[in-house]
């Protein structure tokens, strides 16, 4: 089936052509009638899902064109990267329209986003801080919005954006549509859908916990002497289009960032530590190919749109098995395949297995043909009686290759 039948606003079926979008993603089959009737949605659906379009192609048709006056949409996004990437979505779906929209988030001067507001726009995408700032200050009203969604709730909560979300809530009319997605819905959050949202319909695509089915997974242990050499060698090993290789600290994205660039690879760095502008232009070289690996902090992790990511690396297991999904959400998106690699030191064995127990599989180990390396003496196999560890060396399996080749690898021509 595809997008015609939903009886969606032509110009905006025409920005979906434009897109190159030809069959509806399954939460665009659900999300979008429902939607489209003004009803409420909670959406539980990876990234990569297209849940983008499953809110912003029914929300815009209803809006139709231009109104002067106050603005009718709001969308609340828990980072900068997001909002900016939802803002480019929306433009794009948006062409064939006269509507107006705004992004708001901090780290960037008032004066463009309070310039917009005065001449009026129908759209707000936002982060709470910088939304309340501006309401704050008179230049945002918030008494005509129809719509609101509420991106990425769980990772809002996480940190800890829910007071000034309530508060934002509670300026919008009661009267109005809202769509709320989380990958989780923890207590907090459904106290909070049971505060702002009238009869939901609940669309919960594939299981909540796990990663996309297309990705790959593979952990190498190592003794944690090698690790730098170990990534180095993948590298050399992998045939990749684009990597984004995940660390735990800011310090520790900025040392590898440095030991790449030593060795000849263009590298882009983005945590919270640089500035706004540092962040864009990582990203956006990043997108365009002018840097092959992207080095980031989990603050990159959720949501961020990149297409053909080839391969994530983590540097470092993440402390929180929720954020190896997102991690690896990085890869796989929409149609694309990926590898995700986990390089694994003894003392993070213990939280291997708590992503192992979340995602509900063990993840194989595998071992570099050819390169000498120790793995560290904690992945011995598990005493009698102990709880079955997926970190026994008996899982690991020596590497056929299928995604490493013989002539070596490096980034794949465009
Ligand atoms: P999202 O889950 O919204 O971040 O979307 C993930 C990616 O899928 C984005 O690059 C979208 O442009 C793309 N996408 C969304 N809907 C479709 C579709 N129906 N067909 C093909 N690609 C899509």
């Amino acid at each position: 089936m595809g997008f015609t039948t939903f009886g969606l606003a032509p110009q905006i079926l025409e920005g979906v052509k434009a897109m190159g979008y030809t069959d509806p993603t399954p939460i665009q089959l659900r999300a979008i009638p429902t939607l489209l009737e003004g009803r409420d949605i909670i959406g539980s659906a990876q990234t990569g899902t297209g849940k983008t379009a499953a809110f912003a192609l029914p929300i815009l048709s209803r809006l139709g064109s231009h109104k002067p006056g106050l603005a009718r949409v709001l969308i609340l996004e828990p980072t900068r990267e997001l909002a900016a990437q939802v803002e480019v979505a929306i433009r794009d779906y948006a062409r064939y329209t006269d509507l107006r929209i705004v992004v708001m988030f901090g780290g960037v001067g008032y004066g463009a986003q309070k310039e917009a507001m005065l001449k009026g726009v129908d759209i707000i995408v936002a982060t709470p801080g910088r939304l309340l700032d501006h309401m704050g200050q008179g230049i945002v009203k918030l008494e005509g919005i129809e719509s609101l969604v509420l991106d990425e709730a769980d990772r809002m909560l996480d940190m800890g954006f829910m007071p000034d979300v309530k508060r934002i809530v509670q300026h919008c009319p009661r009267k109005r549509q809202t769509a709320l997605f989380s990958a989780t819905i923890p207590p907090v959050i459904e106290t909070l859908i049971q505060w702002c949202m009238h009869d939901p319909e609940t669309i919960e695509i594939g299981a909540r916990r796990s990663p996309a089915e297309t990705v790959k997974h593979v952990v190498y242990p190592v003794a944690e002497a090698q690790k730098n050499e170990l990534l180095i060698e993948l590298l050399e090993r992998v045939h990749y289009d684009s990597v984004i290789i995940f660390c735990r600290t800011k310090h520790g994205a900025d040392r590898v960032a440095t030991l790449l660039k030593n060795s000849n690879h263009a590298v882009a760095v983005l945590h919270s530590n640089r500035t706004q502008k540092e962040r864009e232009q990582a990203l956006s070289g990043f997108r365009e190919g002018k840097f092959e690996v992207l080095v980031a902090t989990d603050i990159a992790a959720r949501g961020l749109d990149i297409a053909s990511v080839s391969h994530v690396i983590n540097y470092d297991v993440p402390l929180h098995a929720e954020d190896y999904v997102h991690r690896i959400g990085r890869t796989g998106r929409a149609e694309n395949t990926g590898d995700a690699f986990t390089i694994l030191v003894a003392e993070e064995n213990k939280q291997l297995a708590a992503i192992e127990r979340y995602i509900g599989k063990p993840i194989p180990r595998e071992k570099l043909e050819g390169f000498n390396y120790t793995y560290s003496t904690v992945l011995d196999a598990p005493k009698p009686g102990a709880t079955p560890n997926y970190g026994s060396t008996r899982a690991v399996r020596v590497h056929g290759g299928y995604h490493f080749s013989p002539a070596g690898g490096g980034r794949r021509r465009r």
